[in-house]
């Protein structure tokens, strides 16, 4: 019998011929690997060819649902879309929310997996009827959003949509999939499904699923409905994430013009505190002195109180916290605001015009780019303009309009936009002289906003995460800013720290709850185990979960192995370990090569791995791979 929240099953389709397959998921694997990010990497262990290049017809990309997707537990209403990364050439998980996680859950299967490309551009369909295809040929071309709404508007009700926009279609290596406006966004998956010849996937419930034990769910989901608009969560409610921006700056953390700098001057423009109660129409209401009984004054005055800068905030499908904060540019875009999106596309490019910043954002999400890769890559191109390696005079720290041309050629890959498309790590090895240097990735993924020359737990968790570069899948940077440990002198607490962060993650990741909810756990292996034995039916305790979390994390590393993954792979871009950065105080911060070399190995050895980073016999068997 089929433990509770899940169907126990994946549905396999083939869009090169429309066919399609049932691959049972046996329980024991279930509860070795849960959902999500965790059952994803099982999956593209069984399935996915090795060596396959990322974009060719047979690499597979899944959509991974977890078994508390569905039930009242806030913030579960998420998946994990798993490939091979065309950036990377490893394995990469991004995560995201939408009532897309519901009603592909309910379609009946714990994770739908496409191979093959297809004949023509299409959308692939599921519901009651099952998997099918239909052109997709009048969407070419369009945004994500442009294409989900056409097709939510054929289809009907009920239906839920992913899309792709033009930077997935044409290749982009860090293209995007939205889900209504929630990107999977790191590792370029949206290339993966346009070299698929898919525009878009859209799913419509027909199952039903229960859960072991309804009325406990029900009494944790009011528990974590409450816990969820305490302190814990005030941030993410108030101002979001880019309440760490002017944060960041005062402790020399903000990576600045390619990781040139730890501080930036612009940073007051972008913040979060200002930004959220900027009104774009007071200098003109000032200027016009007009008289409030006036009538005509009474309408200007009513359309200019709708001209605040912050227009909105949002939440994903089952979520009580909100974290989202839409925001509007003077053009009249809006755009979803985050501290890693304005960190990518202001300081990290020089950039401190909030305009722009707003116009920047918007423009990626009409384009289907990773604002992160973007980001990065166009700061590493200002850098190789100004210092003449590559013919791009227009390019410069600091120029609002040569950051949106950018952008605009690298989604329709025009121009120059051709070669950064294909991410820094790509671009820099074809312009070379140096550039290798100051390309700012681990594995070809581009660096978020945490710097690790002052982050020292961070950069660790940065260097040997499997994904590449990323924020997501290691915490550790919470324990450098805690104040419990040194951030610029690491050593043996910074390395615990973060293979601790890391399992949390790869639990949080597959379960799936939200990372927002994470401060709300008091005892958090115990609490999850809680949450899952209850929906499941599994007498799932703590231990058990750390072990799970353990597990997932090394299922990375093999699959990563097994595609080519070398030692040197976890490491830092050169300049980080060469060059000291300014602190605010005026004395600098570095990261030698030999600590960043001591903390790998003390994390190799914590996670019983080799001197090579390689496991044993006992914890492949462990794996459930054959
Ligand atoms: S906290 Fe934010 S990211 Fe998390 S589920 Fe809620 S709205 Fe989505």
């Amino acid at each position: 019998m089929t433990a509770g929240g899940y169907f126990g099953r994946a549905l396999i389709v083939d869009v090169s011929t429309g066919t399609s397959d049932t691959m049972t998921l046996p329980d024991d694997v279930l509860r070795a690997y849960i959902g999500g990010a965790g059952l994803g990497a099982w999956l593209m262990h069984r399935l996915a060819p090795p060596r396959t290049d990322p974009l060719a017809p047979g690499a597979p990309l899944a959509y991974v649902f977890s078994p508390l997707v569905g039930t009242p537990l806030t913030t579960s209403a998420k998946f994990a879309v798993v490939a091979k990364s065309p950036l990377t050439g490893l394995l990469t998980d991004a995560l995201a929310s939408s009532h897309f996680a519901i009603a592909g859950k309910l379609t009946g299967y714990d994770a739908i997996v496409i191979t093959g490309a297809c004949p023509a551009p299409s959308a692939l369909l599921i519901d009651e009827n099952g998997p099918r295809l239909t052109t997709a040929a009048d969407l070419t071309g369009l945004t994500a959003a442009q294409a989900a709404a056409t097709l939510r508007e054929r289809l009907g009700r009920g239906w839920r949509v992913a899309a792709i926009g033009p930077a997935g279609e044409r290749g982009v290596r860090y293209a995007t999939i939205s889900h209504d406006g929630r990107h999977a966004g790191r590792g370029g998956l949206g290339a993966v499904l346009g070299a698929k010849n898919l525009k878009a996937i859209a799913v419509r419930a027909a199952a039903k699923v229960a859960t072991a034990d309804p009325d406990t769910v029900l009494a944790q989901a009011r528990d974590l409905r409450a816990r969820s608009f305490g302190p814990a969560t005030a941030k993410y409610r108030e101002l979001g994430t880019l309440a760490n921006l002017l944060a960041f700056n005062a402790i020399s953390t903000l990576p600045t013009r390619n990781f040139q700098a730890a501080t930036f001057d612009g940073a007051p423009a972008l913040a979060a505190e200002d930004l959220a109660a900027e009104d774009l129409a007071d200098r003109d209401l000032a200027a016009r002195d007009v008289e409030a009984r006036d009538v005509e004054a009474r309408d200007v005055m009513a359309r200019d109180a709708m001209a605040l800068r912050k227009v909105a905030r949002h939440s994903c499908a089952s979520c009580t916290i909100g974290c989202e904060h839409i925001y509007r540019a003077r053009s009249g875009q809006t755009a979803r605001v985050e501290y890693e999106n304005v960190f990518a596309l202001g300081p990290m490019c020089g950039v401190s015009d909030p305009d722009a910043v707003l116009a920047a954002s918007a423009r990626c999400d009409d384009l289907g780019l990773d604002t992160i890769s973007a980001g990065g890559t166009i700061a590493w191109a200002m850098e190789c303009a100004e210092r003449g390696l590559i013919d791009a005079p227009w390019l410069r720290f600091g120029d609002a309009g040569a950051l949106n041309r950018a952008i605009t050629e690298i989604g329709t890959r025009t121009g120059l936009g051709d070669l950064l498309a294909e991410g820094s790590r790509r671009a820099a090895e074809q312009v070379g002289q140096g550039s290798e240097e100051f390309a700012p990735h681990v594995k070809g993924l581009e660096l978020p906003g945490y710097e690790p020359r002052t982050l020292h737990a961070m950069a660790l968790g940065l260097a040997v995460n499997t994904r590449g570069a990323d924020h997501n899948r290691s915490g550790a940077y919470e324990a450098d800013l805690s104040g419990d440990l040194d951030r610029l002198d690491g050593g043996a607490a910074h390395v615990a720290a973060a293979v601790e962060t890391e399992d949390r993650a790869a639990v949080m990741d597959s379960l799936i709850l939200c990372k927002f909810l994470r401060g709300v756990f008091n005892d958090p292996y115990t609490e999850w185990a809680g949450l899952l034995s209850a929906v499941t039916g599994w007498p799932v305790d703590g231990a058990e979960l750390r072990r799970t979390a353990r597990r997932i994390v090394l299922a990375k590393r093999v699959y990563n192995l097994r595609e080519g993954w070398r030692p040197a792979d976890d490491w830092l871009p050169g300049r980080l370990l060469a060059e000291p950065v300014r602190l605010a105080s005026g004395r600098e911060a570095e990261l030698t090569p030999e600590r960043l070399r001591a903390m790998i190995d003390g994390y190799y050895a914590a996670r019983g791995l080799d001197e090579q980073g390689r496991p044993d016999e006992a914890q492949l068997a462990d794996l459930r791979l054959s």
